[in-house]
């Protein structure tokens, strides 16, 4: 059973990391998260007793009934002040409940008086209870979710052979099961440690101490990982590795943007297209980057030679490494750190000595220890870990060029210029940083690579998976870099590239002005509120958003949680997924959409017969309502979520209220089954023409409606979305669809039901006077658009949004109402 934490106070969290003091940084009295404060009341995080309380009024602890032990210390160096400016409000030993006050401070006095006022919240026995989620980074009210708490399971297990084996039994929350950084911590956590130590998955068993073997276990989120200690030391290494594996290690913080479902864009003559890994705007010339292969003789000049040069060669990379892992960029040292770990790797440094032992080569006998691990990866199908193979191959140039003198072509980038290269490593990347370039264009690549990360991180536009349409891009060649529409254009006319130029002045003017008030409620200038929430795949997705300033989550897309994977996600690990998501935007509504399976979004365990149409045949709540078990599954751990109503429910390819009538049903009868009393909210999505034409007749029985624009576009036009021949046309700035868009709100607002819209449209800018105009109440975007949204719509009257509406109805294709939207974009500046 979990446990949360909310925020004893208000302010901005932050990791323990940014806590000037090594006692908190190093975690020396728990793991926990920081608060700046910005109220003057400490209240209690949960319900509890008092169990500390200083007499110096600025610390106290508490311990829950579950008898997690947390410790608040308001600011640093306070036990000086002696009290002064500090009022306990309660006494050892008193009973308390979640929010009620414990000690009020002088915020101006304190701040004075002390070095800092940053508070951190620890929980004090990490034995017992692991952080499997925390918000950081952040603003945070008082009494918002601020961690939560997962038992430590004491199910420790003896046997003897030599030694005695020591074991614990622990659940993966790591939403990535363990990839390079995550496996960087354990080894060197293990390393603190004399004992033997190593984890197991299954029938997979893996060294501690080795980041290439804890890649091979393949673990995921969830999965049954058994710790094994044996030694000295072997109870302290079992409690420290088990307890460090129940935490999420901080992964929860998204280290990229989701590039899921970027608007939709038509690619014109003289474009390429591609994933967006980093979103943002670049232009400039091309600078291919060509990575020759390293060449190494196969066999070595004898052993002890072959040894000491590999010897070298570490000792030349591992300072290499080292000197950039002092970053203050966040990302680049997280990933540098795990690059450390691979140089010192036990499993290739053993896999490379034997074959030097075997009379290769140093260089081959690295080369051969690194190409064996990445099978091992490769084999585990797990695409995260695939996406660290790149990390792998980064060690292995690194080693090369040291041991041969072959320099790394990293160095002739321009200032401006747009990377354009086959794939790129992590090292060559933050070595080009330095260089100052523009964007990324890769022909490989996914969204989630190092590389990804660390562009999002520095801020570079970049698109990965662009194929090889790239390679005709030649050094020099004028590029258009649109990271927002997920495309690159060659040679521009003069014309566009002065458009693109101002696109880019203003964006980048629009995106200060908008994260300036990112965390502020949205409001059309003349005072109607509109809802800006954003679209979710994941609890690192609403960490991101909510920075961003989402009001919430219009759509998740539960079925992130069901794809390419070989059975169905279990209640557990499907509501521990909800439960984060909802913690990551606490008091906020959070609307899960059932799963959305069929069609384009095939799942090898639901089988579904072949057909002619799959578009028009078994596709989201048609499947769910044949899978009846599938469906009770995931809305038990949809009504499971804390609190409850929290998540709202949401229906995919709506076609007739029978359908909402059958999943309000179910809903109902579980709810008594689970002794729920609470209402829980459920809505329709409107992706039919069917559900746009009868919103008023589902009004009456859905709590709100949602338009799928993504859908409704492609059966509106029956141009299906994912059909290259028809893809100029699929536009969902048609008038016709406009028009099921303002029939829908006429409909449903005529019932008193709100209407939103969480297809691509609510994240093309252009669109959002129209929407608004129509009568559309809630917005639900990419995350990284709904700070620039929210400052859209600040800046629209409803009267002229609606005259804009209206004229947008009388277009007479999708082409008039884009260059309406431009002029009304014009008229404005
Ligand atoms: C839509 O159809 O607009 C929608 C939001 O659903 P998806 O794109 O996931 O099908
Ligand atoms: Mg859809």
């Amino acid at each position: 059973m979990s446990l949360i934490i909310t925020s004893p106070l208000r302010g901005w969290a932050t990791t323990l990391d940014s806590v000037p003091d090594p006692v908190f940084a190093q975690r020396m009295m728990g793991d926990g998260v920081a608060i700046e404060p910005l109220g003057d009341t400490i209240v209690a995080p949960f319900d509890g007793e008092v169990v500390t309380l200083h007499d110096a009024g600025h610390a106290i602890s508490l311990r829950s009934a579950e008898g997690a032990e947390v410790l608040i210390h308001i600011g640093l160096d306070t036990v000086m002040l002696k009290g002064e400016g500090f009022t306990p409000l309660v006494a050892i030993g008193q009973t308390v409940a979640r929010g009620d006050p414990l000690i009020r401070f002088d915020l101006d006095a304190v701040a004075l008086a002390a070095p800092s006022l940053i508070t951190p919240v620890i929980v004090t026995n990490a034995e017992a209870f692991a952080i499997s989620r925390r918000s950081t980074d952040c603003a945070i009210g008082a009494c918002e979710a601020l961690m939560t708490l997962v038992p430590v399971q004491a199910n420790v297990r003896r046997s003897s052979d030599d030694g005695i084996v020591i074991e614990q039994t622990v659940k993966l929350a790591l939403p990535h099961g363990i990839h390079a950084r995550p496996a960087a911590r354990i080894c060197e956590a293990a390393r603190g440690f004399q004992a033997e130590l190593h984890l197991l998955n299954g029938d997979k068993r893996g060294a501690a101490r080795s980041t290439v073997a804890l890649l091979a276990l393949g673990t995921r989120f969830g999965d049954e990982v058994v710790v094994q200690a044996r030694g000295d030391d072997a109870e302290a290494a079992l409690a420290a590795i088990a307890a460090l594996l129940a935490t999420d290690m901080g992964e929860t913080a998204p280290a990229a943007p989701s590039a899921a479902a970027p608007p939709r864009t038509t690619l014109q003559a003289g474009q390429i297209g591609g994933v967006i890994a980093s979103p943002g705007l670049a232009m400039g010339p091309a600078a291919r980057l060509r990575q020759a292969e390293i060449a190494v003789a196969s066999e070595g000049v004898g052993a002890a030679e072959e040894r000491a040069a590999l010897l070298a060669a570490r000792d030349t990379v591992r300072a290499h490494i080292a000197a950039r892992a002092d970053s203050d960029d966040a990302s680049i040292a997280a990933v540098m750190q795990a690059h450390l770990a691979l140089i010192d790797d036990p499993e290739l440094i053993a896999g490379a000595g034997a074959r030097i032992a075997a009379g290769r080569s140093a260089g081959f006998a690295w080369r051969g220890a690194i190409h064996d691990q990445i099978d091992a990866i490769r084999a585990t199908g797990n695409a995260h870990l695939i996406e660290r193979i790149d990390d792998l191959v980064d060690i292995e140039r690194q080693l090369l060029s040291a041991l041969t003198g072959t320099p790394l072509e990293t160095a002739a980038i321009a200032a401006g210029a747009i990377i354009v290269a086959n794939d790129l490593l992590p090292s060559q990347l933050v070595a080009l940083a330095a260089a100052n370039p523009a964007g990324v264009c890769l022909t490989r690549g996914g969204p989630t690579s190092h590389v990804a990360i660390l562009c999002a991180g520095m801020g570079l536009p970049a698109l990965v998976a662009m194929g090889d349409a790239l390679a005709a891009i030649e050094d020099d060649t004028p590029l258009l870099l649109d990271a927002e529409l997920g495309h690159v254009t060659l040679r521009p006319s003069p014309a566009d590239a002065a458009a693109f130029a101002a696109r880019l002045a203003k964006r980048a003017a629009r995106r200060d002005a908008a994260q300036a008030a990112a965390q502020e409620a949205c409001r059309t200038a003349d005072g109607t509120r509109i809802e800006i929430c954003a679209n979710l795949g994941s609890a690192a997705d609403a960490q991101f958003a909510a920075a961003q300033g989402a009001e919430g989550s219009g759509l998740v897309r539960s079925e992130f949680l069901f794809l390419d994977r070989e059975t169905a996600p279990w209640e557990d690990e499907q509501h521990a997924a909800y439960q984060a998501i909802a913690d990551a935007l606490p008091g906020k509504p959070v609307i899960i959409r059932l799963l959305d399976i069929g069609g384009d979004k095939p799942a090898a365990y639901i089988p579904i017969a072949e057909e002619e149409n799959p578009a028009l045949g078994q596709r989201g709540i048609r499947v769910a309502l044949a899978r009846p078990d599938l469906l009770e599954t995931q809305l038990r751990a949809i009504l499971r979520v804390d609190p409850v109503g929290a998540c709202k429910i949401m229906i995919p390819m709506v076609a007739s209220i029978d359908e909402l009538r059958q999943v309000r049903t179910l809903v109902d009868r579980l709810r008594s089954d689970m002794a729920i009393a609470d209402a829980v909210e459920v809505g329709v999505m409107v992706e039919t023409p069917a559900a746009a034409m009868t919103a008023d007749l589902l009004a009456l029985e859905a709590d709100f409606l949602s338009i799928g624009t993504n859908d409704l576009t492609q059966y509106v036009l029956a141009m299906d979305r994912g059909n290259p021949a028809v893809a100029a046309g699929v536009d969902a700035m048609h008038p016709a669809v406009l028009r099921m868009i303002g029939e829908t709100c006429r409909r449903a607002t005529a019932r008193g039901r709100w209407v939103g819209v969480c297809g691509g449209l609510a994240s093309d800018p252009a669109a959002l006077p129209i929407l608004i105009g129509l009568g559309v109440t809630e917005l639900s975007a990419v995350p990284g658009f709904v700070a620039e949204a929210k400052q859209i719509v600040r800046g629209l009257t409803l009267s002229e949004a609606r005259a804009h509406a209206e004229l947008a109805l009388q277009c007479k294709s999708a082409a008039e109402v884009r260059a309406l939207s431009r002029a009304f974009e014009e008229t404005r500046r």
